[in-house]
C-alpha cells in the first residue's frame, strides 16, 4: 500500500510503537481538520500516559539491542542515506499530506520537502565523523581522552506548523549519533509524521529506533516530558509550553533544547530599494500565514521613508492572493487552525484599541469559497509601538506592526525591547551599519538583505525566552551526544592510594 492509499479520507491512524501499528490503550481517537473547510480528515490514536510509557520502554530496549548499539557509525550513516532517499522519493504526497493538515501553501510544503533529504544526507555524512580528543594532562605514563556517545532517549514534542522540517532538523543528527526517540507530533498535524515513520521502517531501521505517540499535548505530550527514560527533551511550540516542559523535565534533571516563540525586528533603512524590502516584509510575515517563530512581526522604518513604506506595503498586503493552498497562484492559504483565527482576530482587535491604524487587511476574507475556511487577510497595522500588545506577543498569524525610528540608538532599543530573542532583519545598503546592528541585537540569527532564509547547516536556535539549544550545523551533533571522560594508566606503577593524582 503506499502512503498516498494509507493517507485517505477517514483513515484511522494508529501509533508507531516498536516497528508496528499500534492502537491506543484507552481505545480513543482524535480528529484532526482540514483548515480549508474546517472538516474532520482522518482520526489519529488519542495517546496516553501509557502509550507514551511502552513507547518510551522500546527505545529504551532499541538503545540497548546490539542491533542498534553495535552498528559501526558507518552503517548507520548508510541507514540515514537511505532514509533520505525514500524522503526524496516521496516528497511529494508528504508535502501534500502536511499541506492537507495545517493549510500552508503546497508549493511551501514542496520546499520544505525538497530540501529534507539533503538535510538526511547532510547529518548521516557526519555519523562517523564525531570523535572524541586526547587531552594532553602533565601525567607522562596515562593516556586521557574523550568519547563521544549517544545520549539515550530523545523525546521529541513537534507542534503543527511545519511538522517534518522542525522534526527532522533534530531527528537527523539523533539518528546519526545513535540515539533512540519518541515523537509526539501536535494532535492537530499526526499523519506526516506518521507517514515518514513507515519510511523509518522500510528503510531498515531496527524497531524501537523511532517511536510515534500522538494525542494531545496535555496527555500524551505531558506524560513524555514526565517520563524518567528520558534522556533529553526537544521541544518547538510556545514560550508558556516549553516553560512548563522545561519543569517537568527537572524534575528528572532532564535537558531539553527550546525552539520557543518570537516576535522579530524587520528594519528598513532609506539607502534601500524600497520595493525589495517590502518584498523582503511580506517574505518575513505574511509567508505561511506569518505562522513560523521567525516571524518578522516588528517593522522598523527609518522615519524618512517610513510614509512612502508603508504605502507600499499596504498595497502589497492587498494585492496578495489568499486561496486555496493547492493552488499554484495562491500566496496565502488559511491559517491551521480555528483557535488560531481567533487568536489573530483579537490581537488586531487590542492593535486597534491601542491606537494603531489598519493600512491592510483587518478581518477574514469575505469571498465565498474562503468563508468556511479559517482564512484571514494579510494585515499591516501603522504607527504601532512596542508597547501594545500585538507588538509584545507572538500572534503567530499574517500580522505586522510598522513603526518608525529615527536614527542607530533609538533602533537597537526598540529591538531589543522584547522578551523574545530569536530572529532579526535588516535591509540596508551600508555594512558598517548593518554589522553594528548584527553585532548589537539579541537575536539568534541575523539575516542581512534577506530574511527566512533558512540552512541546515547553520545552527539556529533563539536567546531569552526564544529558548535555548542550537540546532543545524555540528553544533546539533554536540547537543544530542554525552562527553566521556577515559584515563589509562600505562606506567605500570602502584601509586599511594590515599592522595588523589592531581599532578
Ligand atoms: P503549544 O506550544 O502549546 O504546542 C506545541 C506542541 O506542544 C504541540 O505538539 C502540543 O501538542 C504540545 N503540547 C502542548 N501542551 C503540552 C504539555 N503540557 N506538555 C507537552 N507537550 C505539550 O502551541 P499551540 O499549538 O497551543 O499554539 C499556541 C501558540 O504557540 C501559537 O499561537 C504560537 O504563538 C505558538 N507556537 C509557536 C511555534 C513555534 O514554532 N515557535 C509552533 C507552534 C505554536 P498538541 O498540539 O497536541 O496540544
Amino acid at each position: 500500500m503506499t502512503l498516498t492509499e494509507r493517507m485517505i479520507e477517514g483513515a484511522r491512524l494508529n501509533h508507531f510503537i516498536n516497528g508496528k501499528r499500534t492502537a491506543p490503550r484507552s481505545g480513543q481517537y482524535l480528529q484532526s481538520f482540514d483548515p480549508t473547510t474546517g472538516q474532520p480528515w482522518y482520526e489519529a490514536a488519542d495517546g496516553d500516559a501509557a502509550d507514551v510509557d511502552a513507547a518510551v520502554q522500546a527505545a529504551q530496549a532499541a538503545l540497548v539491542d546490539p542491533a542498534w548499539r553495535r552498528m559501526t557509525q558507518s552503517a548507520r550513516g548508510k541507514l540515514v542515506r537511505r532514509l533520505a532517499e525514500l524522503v526524496a522519493r516521496d516528497a511529494d504526497t508528504l508535502a501534500r499530506i502536511e499541506m492537507r493538515d495545517n493549510g500552508k501553501l503546497l508549493r511551501e510544503m514542496q520546499a520544505q520537502l525538497g530540501a529534507m533529504p539533503d538535510t538526511y544526507h547532510y547529518f548521516a555524512g557526519m555519523a562517523d565523523k564525531l570523535q572524541g580528543e586526547t587531552i594532553p594532562v602533565n601525567k607522562l605514563d596515562m593516556l586521557n581522552f574523550t568519547l563521544r556517545e549517544p545520549l539515550g532517549v530523545i523525546g521529541m514534542i513537534t507542534p503543527w506548523n511545519s511538522p517534518l522540517m522542525l522534526l527532522t532538523g533534530t531527528l537527523a543528527p539523533c539518528l546519526a549519533i545513535g540515539n533512540t526517540v519518541v515523537i509526539k507530533p501536535s494532535e492537530h498535524t499526526s499523519a506526516s509524521t506518521l507517514a515518514l515513520a513507515e519510511l523509518i521502517q522500510e528503510a531498515g531501521f531496527p524497531d524501537g529506533v523511532v517511536n510515534v505517540v500522538t494525542g494531545h499535548g496535555k496527555t500524551a505530550g505531558e506524560a513524555l516530558t514526565r517520563h524518567p527514560g528520558i534522556a533529553k527533551i526537544v521541544f518547538t511550540g510556545s514560550t508558556a509550553t516549553g516553560r512548563r516542559i522545561a519543569t517537568n523535565a527537572a524534575g528528572n534533571l532532564v535537558p531539553c533544547q527550546m525552539e520557543l516563540g518570537g516576535k522579530s525586528p524587520h528594519v528598513v533603512f532609506d539607502d534601500v530599494d524600497l520595493d525589495r524590502a517590502v518584498n523582503g516584509v511580506v517574505a518575513g510575515v505574511f509567508a505561511a500565514g506569518g505562522q513560523t517563530c521567525i516571524a518578522g512581526s516588528r517593522c522598523f522604518v527609518e522615519a524618512r521613508v517610513y510614509r512612502d513604506f508603508i504605502e507600499r506595503l499596504a498595497d502589497r498586503a492587498k494585492r496578495v492572493r489568499i486561496g486555496h493552498p493547492a493552488d499554484e497562484a495562491t500566496e496565502l492559504g488559511p491559517l491551521a487552525l480555528a483557535a488560531q483565527l481567533e487568536k489573530v482576530e483579537t490581537y488586531v482587535s487590542y492593535g486597534v484599541a491601542d491606537g494603531a491604524k489598519i493600512a491592510a487587511g483587518g478581518r477574514r476574507p469575505q469571498d465565498e469559497a474562503l468563508v468556511r475556511g479559517w482564512y484571514f487577510e494579510p494585515t499591516v497595522l501603522v504607527d504601532a509601538k512596542n508597547e501594545m500588545r500585538f507588538m509584545r506577543d507572538e500572534i503567530f498569524g499574517p500580522v505586522v506592526g510598522v513603526m518608525p525610528f529615527r536614527d542607530e540608538d533609538e533602533l537597537i532599543r526598540l529591538a531589543n525591547d522584547t522578551h523574545y530573542g530569536l530572529a532579526a532583519g535588516i535591509w540596508t545598503q551600508n555594512i558598517d551599519r548593518a554589522m553594528r546592528f548584527a553585532r548589537n541585537v539579541d537575536a539568534g540569527t541575523v539575516w542581512i538583505n534577506t530574511y527566512r532564509s533558512a540552512a541546515y547547516m547553520s545552527p539556529s536556535g533563539g536567546f531569552k525566552e526564544s529558548g535555548y539549544g542550537k540546532r543545524g550545523g555540528f553544533e546539533v551533533m554536540r547537543e544530542f551526544s554525552r562527553l566521556k571522560n577515559v584515563v589509562i594508566d600505562h606506567s605500570g606503577a602502584t601509586q599511594d592510594p590515599f592522595v588523589i593524582r592531581l599532578r
